[in-house]
């Protein structure tokens, strides 16, 4: 099934909304099995929308639009779908009723402009939205589709959920697209490429990397005549793709760093304290997100690169001088932390994200360091690119440092 989906509204081509339904929509469609092929966004203007609902009938068995069926003049959607079928609005009295029932549960009189909410064509049929005033329309003729939604996201993403979903999944029988996403911290994109460059050729499954803030994606999607044969050829892929970048790997979908090194942590018994110079917290933002957190993260200080006095004097000694951004102050910052909040593992940063005011290191500088068992891990990092993006950086570093330790050593406190 070749799909399309249809945006309208002068407010999307002003620039002064974005276009999430139409992504909202899309990300769903795929799993269904269904093709998008165009989205479009389109004003609120007769003319034009007929133009595109018509080109839209002509190419595509499915037609999904948003937005437009508010009681206004310029809510046209009904209209064009109306004029592109020659079929003429009629009001439904069950409709009316309802609607008019809306009004009177608020306490409020119900504007006679609204009654084009109650109105079909005759290829039309009702899709409710009891969380709204407009209804949408399921529209169907010579074996092509039109859906007309609300533009409210939340009234739309019921009345997808609930009504045109269902049908739509009925329709496709159960031919799916399912996609998973393997996460990788460590090499950077075209090394991740290059470790699995023999897996890219693969038409189903098929392979794709992304560069994303949180390190690189690798997303497997399968296609197949159900759901059960999509995901098997999907587990078989990502056995491949584990083989290939193994430890690597640290997570699939939505599981974030954090949450799999407080996961990590928690199995172990095991708690953690961070300081950070130069990366603002981001460390800490990022672990307290995480959702063992609460378990295992006793704590962290966030402190400037000439206010270490609160690190005690021997810390303070090194950052003076070593340099508040050098693997030595690092170092001391992780040990510092361990032992500052009582924890097992102590991790730091100690970076120069920008040009000041880290003294001598250069901007980009990051230095990291875990503190555990009485050893020390370090690493270093040199980023081109934004202080924010240096430090966000920084603190995946970090944290796939602890990872790497807690999987290499099974963990013993
Ligand atoms: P209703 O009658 O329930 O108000 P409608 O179909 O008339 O819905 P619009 O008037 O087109 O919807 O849009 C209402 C609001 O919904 C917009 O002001 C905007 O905030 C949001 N909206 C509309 N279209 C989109 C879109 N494509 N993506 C994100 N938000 C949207």
């Amino acid at each position: 099934m070749r799909a399309e989906i249809v945006s309208v509204g002068t407010e999307l081509l002003l620039g002064q909304i974005v276009d999430t339904n139409a992504a909202w929509l899309a990300e769903r469609l795929a799993p269904l099995g269904i093709d998008v092929y165009w989205i479009s966004q389109v004003g609120d203007n007769l003319g034009r929308l007929v133009e595109v609902f018509r080109r839209a009938w002509e190419r595509s068995d499915l037609t999904i639009a948003t937005g437009g069926l508010g009681p206004t003049e310029d809510d046209l959607t009904r209209e064009a779908i109306a004029a592109l079928l020659g079929e003429d609005m009629r009001v439904v009295p069950e409709l009316e009723a309802e609607l008019r029932g809306f009004f009177t549960r608020r306490g409020l009189p119900m504007p006679e402009r609204n009654v084009k909410q109650a109105t079909l064509v005759p290829s039309a049929r009702v899709l409710h939205n009891p969380i709204g005033t407009a209804p949408g329309w399921w529209v169907e003729r010579e074996g092509r589709v039109i859906v007309a939604m609300p533009g409210v996201p939340h009234e739309m993403r019921r009345m997808w959920q609930e009504e045109v979903m269902p049908h739509l999944r009925q329709r496709m029988g159960s031919a799916a697209i399912v996609s998973r996403t393997l996460k990788v911290l460590g090499p950077g994109e075209s090394a991740v490429e290059e470790m699995v460059r023999h897996l890219i050729a693969s038409a189903n499954p098929t392979l794709a990397t992304y560069a994303k803030p949180d390190g690189v994606y690798v997303r497997v999607t399968a296609k197949a005549a159900s759901d059960g044969d999509a995901w098997e050829r999907i587990a078989e892929m990502e056995a491949h793709v584990r083989a290939a970048l193994g430890h690597h790997i640290y997570g699939v979908d939505d599981e974030t760093i954090a949450d799999v090194v407080c996961g990590l942590l928690r199995e172990r018994g095991l708690t953690l304290a961070t300081i950070e110079l130069g990366s603002g917290g981001m460390l800490a933002n990022v672990l307290g997100e995480a959702t063992d957190a609460a378990a295992v993260y006793r704590g962290g200080l966030v402190v400037g690169p000439h206010d270490t006095g609160a690190l005690g004097s021997a810390a303070a000694a090194v950052l003076a001088e070593r340099g508040p951004a050098s693997p030595e102050a690092a170092g001391t910052l992780a040990s510092t932390a361990g032992e500052r909040f009582h924890a097992d593992a102590g991790l730091a940063i100690a970076a120069a994200p920008g040009p000041a005011p880290a003294g001598e290191a250069p901007p980009g500088t990051v230095h990291i360091a875990l503190a555990w068992r009485g050893e020390q891990r370090a690493a270093a990092q040199q980023h081109r690119t934004t202080p924010t993006e240096v430090k966000r950086r920084a603190a995946m570093a970090a944290l796939n440092l602890l990872r790497r330790a807690l999987l290499e050593t099974g963990g013993r406190a």
